[in-house]
């Protein structure tokens, strides 16, 4: 099972000092052959994390990418080639707080592409809205996001899929276990052979709701995360 921690825009390098709870629990963990953990701190933290946990089996991730991998006139950005150079090993892109900041479909496969180039695995959100919910076209939206996502993309096998229902991000609500199970499966056999994960308020109050769930093969926790005994507490209780 793959846990992923999406700190989004928080921390500095205090928040560093909470890593070795994870750290000590990981190194016990007895069924830690399948756990894997991966934390995509903001950029700034990025070197100063890889370092920390150098000796460590979790791994560290962005949160976004721009598109290009060469260098370039783009005040404020920082290229997949850039995060691998500091430590990166994971992208986030197509975030859904991303996708309503204007982020395209065609954006974001270009960000997968460079992300692959540059050797960094991709963690490719995809999901949709309330009102798409409602209108009951969630399939045909999830479809036309993977399908412009991954457009001439070949190689699938270091993307990761994760299932984050925008109305589920932040709010405290999750979906229904049989609509998720269901929309598991769809996305499944839209990308062979690639895990999916799933992502919207994972809490260790919902997560034995979750973990029963037989299809999803990994979390994305964002607020959560940010509590290193609350993501622990997620990851006990998955394997409980
Ligand atoms: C996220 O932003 O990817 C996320 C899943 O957030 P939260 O867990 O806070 O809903």
């Amino acid at each position: 099972m793959y846990f992923i921690a999406n700190w989004k825009m928080y921390g500095g390098l205090n928040s560093l000092n909470s890593l070795h709870k994870v750290n000590k629990f990981f190194k016990t963990f007895k069924k830690n052959k399948s756990l894997r953990i991966i934390y995509c701190p903001p950029n700034t933290l990025i070197r100063p994390m890889s370092k920390k946990l150098k000796k460590s089996n979790i791994e560290v991730g962005a949160q976004n990418c721009h598109e290009k991998d060469s260098y370039g006139p783009f005040t404020g950005s920082v290229n997949s080639k850039m995060l691998k150079n500091v430590g990166a090993k994971y992208v986030i892109v197509g975030h859904s707080e991303n996708r309503q900041a204007g982020e395209t479909d065609k954006l974001i496969n270009q960000k997968i592409k460079s992300a692959l180039r540059s050797g960094l695995k991709v963690i490719f959100c995809i999901g949709e809205t309330l009102s798409q919910k409602r209108k009951k076209i969630t399939n045909k939206v999830l479809n036309k996001q993977i399908k412009l996502g991954l457009n001439k993309i070949r190689n699938n096998s270091k993307v990761f899929i994760a299932y984050e229902p925008v109305w589920s991000i932040g709010t405290g609500v999750i979906p229904k276990s049989n609509e998720l199970f269901t929309t598991i499966n769809f996305i499944k056999k839209k990308i062979k052979k690639s895990k999916v994960f799933y992502g919207g308020s994972v809490n260790p109050k919902n997560i034995n709701e979750l973990k029963s769930i037989i299809n999803i093969d990994g979390f994305l926790v964002g607020g959560a995360s940010q509590d290193s005994k609350k993501f622990i507490d997620i990851i006990k209780k998955t394997y409980n």
